[in-house]
């Protein structure tokens, strides 16, 4: 076995590297049967009220729940799901078929923490063909001259886009991605080194079904409004799209024409005001993290896909980043029934570090693309010369920081019941 390969005197150490996989939910997250048996009948730690279900909430509460905290989970809607929103199509031929009308895609399923989910459950996903017939608004395909324009042009757009963003270097802070968009030049595309490896998938009969297992035997009280807390606001969504067209023809099924149609309306949405995140012209990486700081001393935290810079706009972001402040809560509810105190402010020695290295880059040595070149002798603070100059590469993308220090959002959540009586 594993575990009698390991020296006894490291076993201490692999407890604590499980316990650690374990509680930031690395390792055995989700809704496998062994991992729903070890959420105990009785918590037995302090309580906490999550608020909005969408699947960022449902990871944090179902984590919460697993850690043995007594969990009130509220939500505005009188469903689960947030954006994640499949209708089922009434009538017609094909009784009973589904339509993503928010979330959609796993776009990529290498590390997708929603595939994990999707095979606990035994569910097959589905690849999005690399050949998507595209349709106008009007219901015929789109012709294949003026798609291949479009998306030269298209193409096109984002190369000169990207030169520009060359040329103009930390001006490019300011400017937007084109003329009608608010989408940031510089940081538009910061989360492109995180994208999921694997193919993007969906699954039959649609995200729904993940939510209803993620929210099967949570305690979740609906349409419960919180009045006070603000999401972060982004683009409007405003098309309606046709992906069952795009799916079904090119395996030579006949779709006919629509018998229901459904028009989203994300935007006047009172629960989620829009569509996803994006990076607006002013706004950089860092104001995702900005978004998931906690406040009011481990009382307040948040989750969403809106607080991760790495993959916002996504499914597997929300779930990410509620089994994220899972973690965080256990890890303050436990530090405050031991009654450490978690300095979560940086000393005044790591501030001087942190000035020291921000002079650093300001003017490095060499740039090239999007790096920078510092030598050594810099950080030495002095004449002499290194016997060898050490060279530190760092991405462009942290040089602009400087300029984008935002003002922390300090946010109250005042827990109403339907806008009535106060609950909590
Ligand atoms: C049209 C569209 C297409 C998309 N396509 C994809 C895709 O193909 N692939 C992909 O990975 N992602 C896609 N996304 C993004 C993905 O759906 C989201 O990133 C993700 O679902 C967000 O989850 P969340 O938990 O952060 O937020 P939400 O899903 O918005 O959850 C927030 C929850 O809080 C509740 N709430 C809000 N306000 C209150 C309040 N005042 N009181 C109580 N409860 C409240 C809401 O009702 C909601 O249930 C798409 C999104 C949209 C809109």
């Amino acid at each position: 076995m594993f575990v009698d390969s390991i020296p006894k005197h490291c076993y201490s150490l692999l407890e604590s590297t499980y316990k650690y996989l374990v509680s930031h939910g690395y390792i055995n997250f989700g809704i496998a049967p062994a991992i729903k048996e070890k959420i105990p009948a009785e918590p037995s730690k302090p309580h906490v009220i999550v608020i909005g279900h969408g699947l960022a909430g449902l990871a944090a509460a179902r984590q919460m729940m697993r850690f043995g905290f007594k969990v009130t989970a509220l939500e505005g809607r009188n469903r689960a799901g947030g954006w994640v929103y499949t209708k089922k199509m009434e009538g017609g031929i094909r009784e009973g078929v589904a339509a993503d009308l928010g979330g959609s895609v796993l776009t990529g399923t290498l590390g997708n923490p929603l595939g994990i989910v999707a095979r606990q459950l035994g569910y097959v996903l589905h690849k999005v063909r690399d050949k998507c017939l595209p349709y106008s608004f009007d219901g015929k395909p789109v012709d294949p001259d003026m798609d291949m324009k479009v998306e030269a042009a298209f193409n096109h757009l984002l190369d000169k886009a990207s030169s520009l963003r060359q040329l103009m270097g930390c001006f490019s802070v300011d400017a937007s991605l084109d003329l009608i968009s608010k989408l940031s030049l510089a940081f538009w595309d910061q989360d492109g080194p995180y994208d999921m490896g694997g193919d993007h998938c969906f699954l039959p009969g649609g995200n729904g079904r993940l939510v209803h297992a993620l929210a099967e035997n949570l305690p979740i009280l609906y349409e419960r409004i919180v009045n006070t807390v603000r999401l972060l606001l982004a683009t409007r969504f405003l098309r309606v799209i046709w992906p069952i067209w795009g799916i079904y023809e090119p395996q030579g099924i006949t779709v006919p024409e629509p018998i229901q149609t459904i028009c989203t309306r994300w935007g006047s949405d009172p629960f989620s005001l829009g569509a996803y995140s994006n990076v607006a012209v002013g706004a950089s990486g860092d104001d995702y993290d900005i978004l998931a700081e906690s406040v009011g001393d481990g009382r307040l935290f948040f989750a969403g896909e809106a607080t991760n810079r790495r993959y916002p706009a996504t499914m597997h972001d929300a779930f990410v980043s509620g089994l994220r402040e899972a973690a965080n809560m256990a890890h303050y509810a436990n530090a405050g029934a031991l009654r450490i105190k978690i300095n979560r402010n940086p000393s005044k020695n790591a501030h001087s570090c942190a000035s020291l290295l921000a002079d650093l880059f300001r003017e490095p040595d060499l740039e090239f693309g999007s790096f920078y070149v510092i030598a050594l002798i810099k950080a030495e603070r002095g004449n002499r010369k290194p016997a060898s100059t050490s060279l530190t590469l760092k991405s462009g993308t942290s040089k602009l920081k400087a300029d984008n220090l935002k003002q922390k959002l300090v946010r109250r959540a005042k827990i109403m019941r339907n806008g009535n009586g106060k609950l909590g």
